[in-house]
Formats: C-alpha cells, sequence, structure tokens
C-alpha cells in the first residue's frame, strides 16, 4: 500500500459528475414525454493517482457501476466534467476522445460476457493491439507482443493459452485475458468493475494480486468497483463509499475500513460476514437495516435517513455537505458537522 497516496500525480478526475436516466413509459403513455427520471449518479467527485488504487464500494443500486461507465464515456453525462490530466474531455470529439478512450479502460464484471466465444485469444488480443497501433510491423512483431501481454498477466507459457476459445479457460484466466486485452491499449487508467465477484472464491485472490502488480509494475491508476467493503482494505489505497448515487464517506483505506465515520459505512462493515463476529439485535438496531431508496424519488436531505438510526429532524431536508475529519477522512453526514470545515470551505482557503 502506499504511504502518501495524496501525493500521486492526479490521472483522472470525476467533478460533480451526475447521470440522471429519464424512465420510459409503456402501454398507452408511451407517446408522452416522460418527466421521470431515475437519479442514478449526483455529484459524485473523485480522483485516481497515478500508482494508487481507489475502491469505490456500495450496495448493488448504489450507482457505483454507472460512474465507471460514465467515466469510461459510455454514457454521456447529465452534468459535470471528466478530466484526463488536467484537460477536460469531451465525449466523441476529436483527437483528445480518441487519446481518451486509448488510455482510459474499463474491465467487465463477466469475463465471459465480455470475450467473444467464438474467437481465440489471438484474435481478441491481436484485435486490441491493431485497434491501438500497437502491433508492431510484422507477424514476428506481433507475435513477441501478443506473448507479452499474455506474460504480463501471469498466463504461461503464451503458447498454452493463445489458440484458446473462451470456453477452453477458467474464470480466472478469462479475466486475465480480459486483463491484457485491456492493457493492449497501453492505459494510464484501469477501471475495474467488479472484477471477482463473478470468479470462484480460490481465484480472487490471485486477480487481485495480479491487478496490485499491474498497478506497481505499470504505475496504473485503478479504479475498483466493489460491494465487498473487506477487499477493499486489503486491496486499495484509498476508499470512497457510496449510498443511492452519492458517495457518502472517503479517506485512506485502512482508516475508512477500521474507523468508519458515515452511519452507512458502519452498516456496511457490520453486515460483512465475518464468523468471529455473532450481531446482536442491539447492534443491528444501531447499525440500522433496510433497503436501498427507490432513484426515481430519492429521499429528500440525507437519502440515508429512512435507514439511518441516528437521523435527526434536519436529515430529512437537508442535504448534508462533505465534513473533513482527521487524515483525510471526510463523512457527508451532520452528525460532523461540528468536526471541520466543509468541502467549499477547503476550497476557498486553497483559493487564497
Ligand atoms: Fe444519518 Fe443524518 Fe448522518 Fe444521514 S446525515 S447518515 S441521516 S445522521
Amino acid at each position: 500500500m502506499t504511504d502518501q497516496p495524496q501525493q500521486e500525480t492526479i490521472v483522472l478526475e470525476a467533478r460533480g459528475v451526475t447521470k440522471h436516466f429519464t424512465v420510459r413509459r409503456t402501454g398507452r403513455d408511451v407517446a408522452k414525454r416522460s418527466r421521470r427520471s431515475v437519479h442514478a449518479v449526483d455529484d459524485v467527485s473523485l480522483q485516481l493517482r497515478r500508482g494508487t488504487v481507489t475502491a469505490l464500494v456500495g450496495e448493488s443500486g448504489s450507482g457505483k457501476s454507472t460512474v465507471a461507465r460514465l467515466l469510461a464515456q459510455l454514457y454521456p453525462l447529465t452534468k459535470g466534467e471528466i478530466r484526463l490530466e488536467g484537460t477536460a474531455v469531451k465525449a466523441g470529439r476529436g483527437r483528445s476522445f480518441r487519446r481518451y478512450v486509448r488510455q482510459v479502460q474499463l474491465i467487465f464484471q463477466d469475463p465471459f460476457a465480455s470475450l467473444n466465444p467464438v474467437h481465440t485469444v489471438r484474435y481478441h488480443l491481436t484485435r486490441a493491439l491493431k485497434i491501438h497501433g500497437r502491433a508492431g510491423s510484422g507477424e514476428e512483431e506481433l507475435e513477441q507482443n501478443l506473448a507479452a501481454l499474455l506474460e504480463r498477466v501471469q498466463l504461461t507459457p503464451p503458447q498454452r493459452f493463445l489458440d484458446k476459445f473462451p470456453h477452453e479457460l477458467s474464470g480466472g484466466q478469462r479475466q486475465r485475458v480480459a486483463i491484457a486485452r485491456a492493457l493492449g491499449a497501453d492505459p494510464k487508467v484501469l477501471l475495474a468493475d467488479e472484477p471477482v465477484s463473478m470468479l470462484d472464491v480460490s481465484i480472487r485472490l490471485g486477480v487481485l494480486n495480479l491487478l496490485k502488480d499491474l498497478k506497481d509494475r505499470l504505475h496504473l491508476a485503478i479504479l475498483y468497483i466493489t460491494h465487498d467493503i473487506a477487499s477493499a482494505r486489503y486491496f486499495a489505497d484509498t476508499t470512497l463509499v457510496m449510498y443511492a448515487g452519492r458517495i457518502v464517506e472517503g479517506g485512506d483505506s485502512e482508516t475508512v475500513t477500521q474507523h468508519p465515520a458515515h452511519p452507512y459505512t458502519q452498516l456496511l462493515i457490520a453486515s460483512a460476514p465475518d464468523p468471529d463476529r455473532v450481531v446482536a439485535e442491539e447492534e443491528q438496531e444501531e447499525t440500522g437495516s433496510g433497503e436501498p431508496p427507490s432513484l426515481i424519488a430519492p429521499p429528500a436531505g440525507c437519502r440515508f435517513h429512512p435507514r439511518c438510526p441516528k437521523a435527526m429532524e434536519r436529515c430529512t431536508t437537508e442535504l448534508p455537505p462533505r465534513f473533513d475529519l482527521a487524515d483525510g477522512q471526510w463523512a457527508a453526514c451532520w452528525l460532523y458537522e461540528n468536526s471541520g470545515s466543509t468541502a467549499t470551505e477547503q476550497e476557498e482557503v486553497s483559493a487564497k
């Protein structure tokens, strides 16, 4: 783990990124324009730094995969800005966008679905190298580049894997091929959307260790999307916690997972399976329970208030800003109103 990730160079940055999907009407109302929308992601800001892993943790439906797709430019933004190495990127426009697509690569959750079953590993990797102009000048160089990609993801000897079809590989091997294909673009950022959640438990650690190795050796900035906060502690330098489309807590992974500040992070940690811990009924009441809200009509104020055991009157009407705590940790929760300055105050101080 990097001691001071905040000193690393920012490669990719999201500023106030928002995505609302319009709800389509069906049946008799199909001709009417719907005014309803799903507030999938609201005002998300994050920074991915060279040679570090940032975990984005939350329950299913919290919007974390939508964030990955927005960063990969698969959806247009409703609001906000994405910057690659300090330059704002406009979707689908010009050389800067082509450079962006090459440098920011997305790894999907299901490696079987992301690889075409009728093509071999050789086809998938050759195509990636050719698209990104890295195939080399002849057959021999192409073979060397293919072998180098497979060696980088620890599929050795490469000749054993190059002419295999996806169904001839294990889940872990398929995910390694998907990672090798992403590396074919020579990216600076990997967006890994639940990269191990569909793999057998016994091989998850191997794939996470591979990503960690790539982070160290290639100095990649990695966004690790997961619902497993325990793996974030092991794998990520920084952890951000997302609830109902908003990021509610962030900081060094060790601090966030060992000393969670936001009641939702506390609930996530209390819900993580731990055979040594029997959760008493009182503890369940203290940490809360229930289901995430509908994002078509999200709750006013703090979106966690219907589930929060510490909710106060103002939580039902006023959206809490981000309050800074010690050691770079922060939480968007009214409980910390008197703990430090808000993000806006911080920006004003640093602008002076
Ligand atoms: Fe709970 Fe209020 Fe904090 Fe939201 S702002 S997490 S409702 S205490």
